[in-house]
């Protein structure tokens, strides 16, 4: 089985600087997804395996549909008083990625490690390990593991396999390789539940989002290969503080004459957040990138200035000049 496995392996001075550290800070991207919290804690869980006392970070609150995962309960948004001794970026192309919890003059002492498999990353670590070719963050964590000699247990298992379900929407996109499925054997056989990784992570949903989809799908619209939809403030008032239409991206670029989809959530201040969603063979990254935000060529985006009917003809309009280009 493991022949089958390529052997990615971190930079040697990543693995001298883990092995040396004492108490490690790990910190994940905002907004977090499954592979945000399945790499922060998969990592966590094992520094915490090898005798280390990590911190666990995110900014934003870690969704309830991940308290399964180890270490969940010491996911933190504060750390102010972390007294670390080395800093790890997970899963984040740029450190906007890591909110306000990454102060570069709190930490600017301290060696910066950068886990992460976006193509857009811009290389913001004193050590960066990026790997655009791994369809997840926690594809690289088990390798990371795999390379320590750390042996698989449940606990790790369910972190690792949590964020390449959630980042592969269940195995479904062009970067599951046979490796991700001989990696994914072995996290079965140590025990990580994918039925229920796959019902808590994917396939429920509050009340709420199902009401919030209602409303931004009615302001779908296509023209020439591009599907969009807003998801304005307004939209949103009674549902509880819920902002992202999650998941409603996907579904749009289900649509037969869809190549590519966007929605764009209003922020307050002015911003806009947009999402992307590419068939292959189209690429929303450069796109997303040049915007100051960033991704893979099929699940990108960005948040940008602007008001959300100016955004979106602009940004439609972008996306419309890709799918010309590529059906040429
Ligand atoms: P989302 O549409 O939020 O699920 O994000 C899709 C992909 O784009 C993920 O890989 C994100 O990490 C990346 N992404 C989304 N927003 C941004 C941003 N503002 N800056 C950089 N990457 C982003
Ligand atoms: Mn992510
Ligand atoms: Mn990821």
């Amino acid at each position: 089985m493991t022949d089958s496995i390529p052997n990615i392996s971190p930079p040697p001075e990543l693995l001298d600087a883990l092995q040396s550290a004492r108490r490690p800070l790990l910190i994940t991207h905002i907004s977090p997804d499954g592979d945000a919290i399945g790499s922060l804690t998969a990592l966590g869980y094992l520094l915490y395996r090898m005798g280390k006392d990590p911190i666990l970070a995110c900014q934003d609150k870690a969704p309830n549909a991940f308290n399964f995962l180890p270490f969940y309960d010491r996911i933190v948004q504060n750390v102010d008083d972390a007294n670390a001794d080395l800093v790890i970026a997970l899963d984040s192309s740029d450190p906007s990625r890591l909110g306000d919890i990454y102060d570069e003059a709190q930490f600017a002492d301290l060696p910066l490690l950068v886990i992460d498999h976006h193509i857009t990353n811009v290389y913001f670590g004193d050590i960066n390990w990026v790997e655009p070719a791994c369809c997840a963050t926690d594809e690289l964590i088990f390798h990371l593991a795999r390379v320590l000699n750390e042996p698989l247990d449940e606990a790790l298992a369910t972190a690792l396999l949590t964020g390449i379900v959630t980042d592969t929407r269940g195995f479904r996109t062009s970067n599951v390789t046979p490796a991700v499925m001989h990696i994914t054997g072995q996290l079965l056989d140590a025990g990580a539940p994918l039925a229920m990784i796959t019902e808590r992570t994917l396939d429920t949903r509050s009340m709420a989002l199902i009401k919030l989809w209602a409303r931004v799908l009615d302001t779908v619209e296509l023209s020439d290969g591009v599907i969009s939809a807003i998801n304005a403030i307004q939209m949103r008032k009674d549902l509880g503080g819920l902002i992202r239409a999650e998941g409603l991206v996907s579904f749009i670029l289900g649509a037969e004459e869809a190549k590519i989809a966007a929605v764009f959530t209003e922020m307050p201040e002015g911003k806009v957040e947009c999402s992307f969603r590419a068939l292959p063979g189209y690429d929303v990254s450069q796109i997303a990138f040049e915007m100051g935000g960033g991704g893979h060529p099929p699940a990108a985006g960005c948040t940008t200035d602007g008001d959300l009917p100016g955004v979106r003809r602009k940004i439609v309009a972008l996306l419309q000049e890709e799918v010309r280009s590529k059906s040429r």
